[in-house]
């Protein structure tokens, strides 16, 4: 029997490239669609890359119809929240509207199964921690809003068209790299956290910015869920096994439950590398919310999820791992901008 093609736009990015490496490692062959505006070509450790945009309707439909494809996994999406605030249009136009393109297609082509790539800034400032997926989506940046904006065209599209199902997977705060050092986090202007925080400690940067000291949280620093890229990579496979038994729509949290404070990872993060590096409070960064903690009860009871790391020196060891092995082969300036 042939093995069944799976297309995963943006594969060639951060979590689309390792989803690409378990569908690969499962006996499924993963159809890569990437316009690699921000992913690297050799991420994609199996099955086929094709370079495409998701604007471009035609060379979309020629590929579900070729590859003969039933499963959708979107990725290709920007996602910095900073970012968003000062480029709405672009994260508009990007997530939203784009992603409405690509849905269109896929109720063209008659495709069944679509897993989304959604995001735990849907909720905003949440009124409690761990929040729930039932909490309701009050997002406070672009984009949050942009990615809300696609959950409600997928939960219509998916009442109008009964053979069309799909799974959000709320993501928390993903990090880490891939368990054998081949893939992971590869921006040009890196905005997240832990990378910042591992390239200070290998000198790339004088300091680290510490973003608010003045959060109602034990420490004065923001909260975040932060989930290994791996356990995050095997929701997508469990969301597609559920999508293709149950045909239902669904929303999961993807994160631990646990939080984490800026000062917190900066202290593990010194830990792990054994250098000590200077971080410098400084004022809050537009758009962020206090803190993000994931109620992840629901997908452990649906999708039979279970976190294999849920532990923050794990989580950024393999970050360093990743950062060492960057730097030493001088690849960073390949990796686009995020
Ligand atoms: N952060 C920080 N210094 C940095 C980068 C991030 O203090 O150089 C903080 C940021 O304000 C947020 C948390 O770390 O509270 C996580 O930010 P990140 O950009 O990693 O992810 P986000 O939660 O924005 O998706």
């Amino acid at each position: 029997m042939n093995k069944e093609n799976v297309l995963v736009t943006g594969g060639a990015g951060y979590i689309g490239s390792h989803v690409v490496r378990d569908l690969g490692e499962k006996g499924l062959n993963p159809i890569v669609y990437d316009n690699l505006s921000t992913g690297n070509r050799e991420s994609v450790l199996c099955g086929q890359f094709i370079l495409g945009d998701i604007q471009d309707t035609p060379l979309l439909r020629e590929t579900i119809q070729k590859y003969n494809i039933k499963s959708v996994i979107h990725f290709a999406a920007s996602i910095v929240v900073s970012e968003s605030v000062g480029k709405p249009l672009e994260y508009y136009e990007n997530n939203s509207i784009n992603t409405f393109q690509l849905i269109k297609t896929c109720i063209e082509t008659g495709i069944e199964n679509f897993v989304f790539s959604s995001t735990a800034a849907v909720y905003g400032i949440p009124k409690t921690a761990p929040i729930a997926e039932t909490a309701i989506m009050t997002p406070i940046n672009p984009y949050g809003k942009s990615k809300m904006v696609t959950e409600m065209v997928l939960s219509d599209v998916s009442k109008a068209y009964p053979y069309f199902n799909y799974i959000a997977l709320r993501y928390f705060n993903v990090a880490g790299a891939d368990r054998e050092v081949r893939i992971g986090q590869n921006y040009k202007k890196p905005t997240h956290l832990m990378t910042l925080a591992l390239r200070t400690a290998l000198g790339d940067y004088p300091h680290l910015n510490i973003f608010g000291t003045d959060y109602h949280t034990a420490d004065g620093t923001a909260i975040r869920d932060y989930i290994h890229i791996d356990d995050l990579s095997n929701a997508h496979l469990l969301a597609l096994e559920y999508l293709e038994a149950e045909k239902k729509s669904r929303v999961f949290n993807c994160g631990y439950g646990t939080g984490h404070s800026v000062l917190e990872v900066v202290k593990i993060t010194k830990e792990v590398t054994g250098i000590d590096f200077l971080a410098i409070p400084t004022n809050r960064r537009p758009g962020d919310p206090p803190e993000l903690v994931a109620d992840s009860t629901l997908i452990q009871k649906e999708l039979g999820w279970k976190p294999l790391h849920n532990d923050l020196h794990y989580i950024i060891q393999t970050a360093w791992e990743w950062e060492k092995k960057l730097k030493g082969a001088g690849r960073r300036e390949q990796g686009a901008e995020s």
